[in-house]
C-alpha cells in the first residue's frame, strides 16, 4: 500500500479547494490514507503535516502500521477526534478546517466545537460539500485490486464448498454458519455483511437472512455473501436450484442470466452507471420481468461493502477505470420465487475483469 502517495493526491486536491486543512474521521479513510486499522482513529492533514491520533490501546500496533513518513502518530487520552481538532487549529496557516458532514454526527460536532477557542467556534471548522477522499477510494490501485481479486477468489473457492454441503433437510441457518465457519478456515478476517440464504418462496425476498426453514426439495436457493480479506470485502450472489426446476423457473433464470452477462459486458471506462443498469433492465423488461426487478443494478465495493458508485437507472456517475463494482440483477416474484447473480467487476480502461468466476450456469442440485 502506497499511502505516502495517497496522502500527496489528497493534499493536491486539498489545495486546489483552497482549504489548508482537513480533519479525516472516517475509519476506513483513516485506514486508507495511514494503514492504520484500529477502532479508534482520527487523522489530521494541513498542506505541510500530517497526524495520526489514537489512544493508548493502540500503541503497538500504530507504530507497526502506520509506516509513511509523512504521518506523525499521536497517543493520548483525549478522543482521537477531539484531538485532531485541537492540533488542527493550533496548527500555524490553519485559519479554518473542512470536515466531511456525512460521517459526522451532531453529537460530534458539539463536541468538537467545544474544544475549540471561542473565536474560532463559529468558523473553524467547514463542512466539505463532498468527501475529498471517497473519489480516490473509488478507483482502487494495483495492490487494492490484488487484494479484491484474493477476496473474491476465497468467495468462489466457498461457493464450491457450499455446494458439496448442501442437501435436503438442512436449515437455512446451517448452510449460513457452515460458509461463515469455512471462511474463517479459509483465511477470512469476517463476513463483510450479513450472509443472505433465502430458499424457496424465501428467495423472493431480496435480502432474506438465513432463518429456521429447512431446505425445501425443490426450489431455488439464493447465497449472497462476502467475506473481508486484508480489511477488503468481497460480494457475490448465485442462485441454485433443488431439485428438478419447471419450465418456468429455468426460463427465468436465463432471463436473469442474460441480464447479468449484458449489464456486465457493458462495463467499461467512460460508461455511465445509468447505462450499465439499463444493459441488464432492458433484458429483463423483454422477458416481461421489468416489475420484478427491484432495485439497482449493483454498487461500488471497496474497504467497505457498499461504496460509491451506485450502478442505477438515473445514475450519471461514469466509470473510472480502477473501480470495483458489483453487478447484480435479481428478480423477485412473491409468494413464488426469486432469481439473483452477482459478480464483482473491476473496471479496465477498454472494459472489465470479472473478479468472481464461480460458474453462473443454473446448477441443479
Ligand atoms: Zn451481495
Ligand atoms: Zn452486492
Amino acid at each position: 500500500m502506497n499511502h505516502p502517495y495517497r496522502i500527496g493526491v489528497l493534499r493536491r486536491r486539498l489545495s486546489r479547494a483552497g482549504l489548508p486543512g482537513l480533519l479525516v474521521t472516517h475509519l476506513p479513510d483513516v485506514r486508507y490514507l495511514s494503514g492504520f486499522t484500529g477502532s479508534s482513529a482520527a487523522l489530521g492533514l494541513t498542506r505541510r503535516t500530517a497526524k495520526l491520533f489514537t489512544d493508548g490501546r493502540y500503541t503497538a500496533q500504530a507504530a507497526e502500521e502506520v509506516t509513511a513518513p509523512q504521518i506523525d502518530v499521536e497517543i493520548g487520552s483525549t478522543p482521537p477526534a477531539v484531538a485532531a481538532v485541537q492540533w488542527l487549529a493550533a496548527q500555524r496557516g490553519v485559519s479554518f478546517s473542512a470536515f466531511d458532514p456525512a460521517s459526522t454526527t451532531v453529537a460530534d460536532l458539539t463536541r468538537w466545537k467545544a474544544v475549540l477557542p471561542a473565536g474560532l467556534r463559529r468558523s473553524f471548522l467547514s463542512p466539505l460539500p463532498a468527501s475529498l477522499v471517497e473519489p480516490l477510494r473509488r478507483q482502487k490501485d494495483d495492490d487494492e485490486l490484488a487484494l479484491m481479486s484474493e477476496a473474491a477468489l476465497l468467495g468462489c473457492r466457498l461457493f464450491d464448498h457450499i455446494l458439496t454441503f448442501l442437501r435436503t433437510g438442512l436449515a437455512e441457518i446451517e448452510i449460513a454458519a457452515e460458509l461463515e465457519h469455512q471462511a474463517r478456515l479459509f483465511g477470512a478476517e469476517a463476513m463483510s455483511f450479513e450472509t443472505i440464504v433465502a430458499s424457496g418462496e424465501r428467495s423472493a425476498l431480496p435480502h432474506g437472512r438465513a432463518t429456521s426453514a429447512l431446505l425445501p426439495r425443490r426450489g431455488f436457493l439464493t447465497l449472497d455473501f462476502g467475506i473481508i480479506h486484508k480489511g477488503y470485502c468481497s460480494d457475490m450472489t448465485r442462485t441454485v436450484y433443488l431439485g428438478q426446476p419447471r419450465a418456468n423457473e429455468r426460463s427465468a433464470y436465463e432471463a436473469v442470466l442474460e441480464a447479468q452477462q449484458a449489464a456486465v459486458a457493458a462495463v467499461s471506462a467512460g460508461v455511465s452507471c445509468s447505462e450499465v443498469d439499463e444493459a441488464a433492465r432492458s433484458v429483463l423488461r423483454k422477458a416481461g420481468l421489468g416489475d420484478a426487478f427491484s432495485h439497482s443494478t449493483g454498487h461500488g465495493v471497496g474497504l467497505e461493502i457498499h461504496e460509491p458508485p451506485r450502478v442505477g437507472a438515473g445514475q450519471t456517475a461514469r466509470l473510472q477505470a480502477g473501480m470495483v463494482i458489483t453487478i447484480e440483477p435479481g428478480i423477485y416474484l412473491p409468494g413464488k420465487f426469486g432469481i439473483r447473480i452477482e459478480d464483482m467487476v473491476a473496471v479496465t480502461r477498454n472494459g472489465f475483469e470479472v473478479l468472481t468466476p464461480a460458474p453462473k450456469a443454473l446448477i441443479e442440485l
